[in-house]
């Protein structure tokens, strides 16, 4: 079975995860990807030839359904690039998405060093 994961990045973020799945594509081409929705078409539009389910966007429920892939044991981990300098509409599903995946004890990844950890350490 192909290793699974979501990706999700807020708008501040976005330019260093597409960079960050630019420099992993090799590797994560080999894995089912999901993402929220704005981050997905940013990923498949620098990368047309990766394959990414795209969900709903996030502040309108592109969170809550990767929480719910989490509750599920539908991923192995999420890469989850959280902006720490800007208020955001949709907080309390951050947080959300965060306890469930401590909850359920998932790989997460906020920042490209752990991603990195996650990619290299973890997943293989
Ligand atoms: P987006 O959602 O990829 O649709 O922008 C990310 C988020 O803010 O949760």
């Amino acid at each position: 079975m192909p290793t699974r994961i979501a990706l999700v990045a807020h708008d501040a973020k976005k330019d260093a995860l597409v960079d960050w799945v630019v420099r992993n594509a090799p590797r994560l081409a080999k894995m089912e990807i999901v993402a929220t929705g704005t981050t997905g078409g940013r990923i498949s539009a620098a990368l047309p030839e990766l394959h990414v389910k795209a969900l709903k966007s996030g502040p309108l429920g592109g969170d809550q359904q990767i929480g719910a892939l989490i509750a599920e044991d539908q991923l192995d981990a999420l890469i989850f690039f959280v902006d720490p300098l800007s208020p955001l509409p949709h907080d309390v599903d951050v947080k959300a998405l965060t306890r469930l995946a401590i909850v359920y004890d998932l790989p997460l990844a906020c920042s490209i060093s752990t991603a990195n950890a996650v990619l290299d350490h973890i997943l293989r």
